[in-house]
């Protein structure tokens, strides 16, 4: 009988807690001779949850004892136990994959600097010598041909400079990528320059096909003028940096980077079936200029799911060029050509607008300036600083560009007839 009464009072006393304590450290140090941390704080984790689970079952009996002392907010001693060093535990391992994940990162710039990119850049004006002081900081080679003679600006730049829009010069350069950077207005004669020159160079068999990039800020007008002009199989993407020197010039991190995978291995993107040239289609003269199979190619469209199984050099040559962007910090936004230009009618075409407006007051900074006031400044300095051949551009090539501009007319009108309507009720009252 005392012995029975002593083992009760063992098993409900702490120093069962401790005893339990002490044999499961032992048994870690015995299970493995060398035990990590995590072996060791499970080890304490469980110790812990056993003392609580004899701490809540205390409190639980306390608590029923006192219920009618409960208040509506409920008592504290009834909310679930706190799971000490869970916290801790969750912080080791998202210190763990942070450190993998440096670690893949550090692999893969190791890996992308084995076999740096040969890029052309057709159009070397404002955008186009933006991109490529990053283009070469990250090593790969720059090649540059433009209108106008850039050539000493290139060479101070780590550039070769092809002068005088030498394209079949340009193409014997061995191009991994084409990037065109040439104004919206200027984009169809130069595609079917290019595209001409491309023909003649893959009939010659001598130079691989390159991956062809647009930047332009409209989407759908580039896409379907590539699409239509270049030959079946090079490889497109369309491509818009939301950012330009202006406003990246303390760099690229947390930029949104728009692309559409147009086509790789002939295979092309299966966004919703648009109509030629961005809502405008491209005049008989326009198509029959181009050496195009847009016809066949519509018919063509297999859809993302195939391209993403095809793993191919055409791939790996695009995933390289994404890369310099995702190195940079870029947002990278994989969008269709459609629903780029629908949001940028409403976003960026806008932003261009109001800076046009506002630049068109005159407006200069005063003594008294707010900070509103200096955002309106900073807008009409930025949007101004581009070419209006782009603000034209964003106009003329976007579909939804008039929509934005009649909007914004009926607001304007709308916003001035409550004034004046407030106004008269004032004077009438
Ligand atoms: P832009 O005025 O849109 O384009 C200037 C470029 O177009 C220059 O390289 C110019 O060559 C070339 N060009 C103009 N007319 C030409 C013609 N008839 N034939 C051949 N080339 C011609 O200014 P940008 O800012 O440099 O923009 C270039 C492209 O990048 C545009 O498509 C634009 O939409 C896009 N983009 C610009 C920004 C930005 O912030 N600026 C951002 C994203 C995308 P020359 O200099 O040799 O005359």
């Amino acid at each position: 009988m005392t012995l029975l009464r002593s083992t009760a009072q063992l098993f409900s006393s702490r120093s069962f807690l401790l005893l339990f304590l002490g044999v499961s450290t032992i048994a870690v140090a015995f299970n493995n001779l060398n035990p990590s941390k995590a072996n060791i704080l499970a080890a304490r984790n469980q110790l812990l949850v056993c003392g609580r689970t004899r701490s809540t079952m205390r409190w639980g009996a306390s608590s029923s004892s006192s219920s009618s002392s409960k208040t509506v907010g409920g008592d504290p001693q009834e909310q679930e136990p706190l799971d000490v060093g869970r916290l801790e535990q969750l912080k080791q391992r998202e210190a763990e994959l942070v450190r993998a994940l440096n670690a893949v990162r550090r692999d893969k710039r190791a890996f992308l600097r084995q076999r740096p990119l040969s890029i052309g850049i057709i159009g070397f004006g404002r955008f186009g010598q933006f991109m490529a002081r990053t283009f070469v900081k990250q090593h790969h080679r720059v090649v540059a041909t433009s209108r106008s003679d850039y050539a000493d600006i290139a060479r101070g730049m780590g550039v070769i400079h092809i002068d005088g829009m030498d394209l079949p010069k340009f193409l014997q350069q061995n191009l991994d990528v084409i990037v065109l950077s040439v104004s919206i207005m200027s984009f169809q004669e130069t595609i079917q320059k290019l595209a001409s020159s491309l023909q003649e160079a893959s009939q010659s068999g001598l130079v691989p096909l390159p991956l062809v990039v647009d930047v332009l800020s409209v989407k759908e007008h580039p896409r379907n003028i590539m699409l239509t002009c270049l030959p079946q199989d090079v490889d497109i993407l369309c491509s818009h940096p939301m950012f330009g020197p202006d406003s990246a010039q303390h760099g690229w991190n947390g930029l949104n980077f728009v692309y559409e995978r147009t086509r790789i291995d002939g295979i092309v993107w299966d966004q919703e079936p648009s109509k030629l040239g961005g809502g405008k289609e491209l005049s008989t003269h326009e198509q029959s200029t181009c050496n195009g199979t847009a016809t066949t190619e519509q018919k063509d469209r297999l859809g993302q799911k195939k391209y993403l199984e095809s793993h191919t050099e055409g791939t790996d040559r695009l995933e390289r060029f994404l890369s310099i962007w995702e190195e940079e910090g870029c947002r990278m936004v994989p969008l269709s050509c459609v629903e780029h230009d629908t949001y940028a009618a409403n976003s960026q075409f806008i932003t261009h607008l109001m800076g046009r407006i506002l630049g068109k007051q005159g407006l200069s900074p005063t003594p008294i300036d707010t900070k509103g006031f200096e955002s309106v400044l900073k807008l009409v300095q930025t949007t101004t600083a581009d070419s209006f051949d782009l603000f034209y551009g964003l106009y003329k090539y976007n579909p939804n560009s008039m929509d934005t501009v009649n909007n914004l007319k009926i607001a304007m009108d709308d916003v001035v007839l409550n004034l004046k309507k407030v106004e008269e009720a004032e004077s009438s009252s």
